[in-house]
């Protein structure tokens, strides 16, 4: 019988993890178990390299402008095997700051400029004294699923051209409070401004992104996974 593992990555998680970011691998864990999956994760953070074979998931969360730019100067060092890794169709989820970082730059509140890693075409500019704070809810066209969340940020977040949104807002402000979009989804890496956090709070997604990364380490089919109670 085959022994089913998968192996996360907390990317910079000592560093960015605003609201309990972490929970999202606690709920992967949660359902991993379930079905006898053994769920192992670590933090990868300053100075350490990212072994883009060595995940079958990646999470990178949210934080504060200050955090963030000190990840945004260690990162560059990481750009090309993370940015190998995501579009080699790797399993990803970037939360907010995490989320911002996948992309060109986010110009902070002060001003100064967090360059990203450019993975995926989208930058943050930045709002001139205020956030986009409280409960948003997006519709995902391609899942026909809803999600809802809590958002905190200051960036607004405008996709390249061809691009596509994690989901449309319904209620809420999402990536710009302008186009209506919110978050990613490129190839399997999906990001979005929802604290809560995601994961968790939108079991559905939680479930896709497992057989997800299980399909893809295994060639089966893990449909059951879906219907995980
Ligand atoms: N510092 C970023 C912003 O304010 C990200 C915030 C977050 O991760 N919650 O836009």
């Amino acid at each position: 019988m085959t022994d089913y593992s998968i192996h996360a990555c907390h990317l910079y998680g000592n560093l960015l993890n605003t609201y309990g970011d972490i929970g999202n691998l606690l709920i992967l864990e949660y359902f991993a178990k379930k079905i006898g999956v053994s769920f192992t994760y670590e933090v990868i953070s300053l100075d350490e390299a990212f072994e883009q074979t060595a995940y079958d998931f990646v999470l990178f969360g949210g934080g504060q402008d200050f955090e963030q730019s000190i990840v945004s100067k260690d990162i560059q060092s990481k750009k090309e095997s993370l940015t190998n890794y995501i579009h080699n169709n790797g399993v990803f989820l970037g939360i907010c700051g995490g989320f911002q970082l996948l992309g060109d730059y986010y110009i902070g509140a002060n001003g100064e400029k967090i360059s990203g890693i450019s993975a995926i075409d989208y930058h943050t500019d930045s709002q001139k004294n205020h956030r986009f704070i409280g409960d948003i809810k997006i519709y995902n066209k391609e899942f026909d699923e809803t999600y809802v969340g809590f958002e905190n940020h200051n960036g607004l977040t405008y996709l390249g051209k061809g691009i596509q949104p994690l989901g449309i807002v319904q209620e809420g402000f999402g990536n710009n409070g302008e186009d209506q979009t919110e978050g990613v989804h490129f190839k399997n890496t999906f990001g979005s401004y929802f604290h809560g956090p995601i994961l968790p709070r939108n079991v559905h997604l939680a479930k896709r992104l497992l057989k997800i990364m299980l399909e893809k380490k295994y060639q089966e089919d893990f449909s059951s996974v879906l219907e995980l109670k």
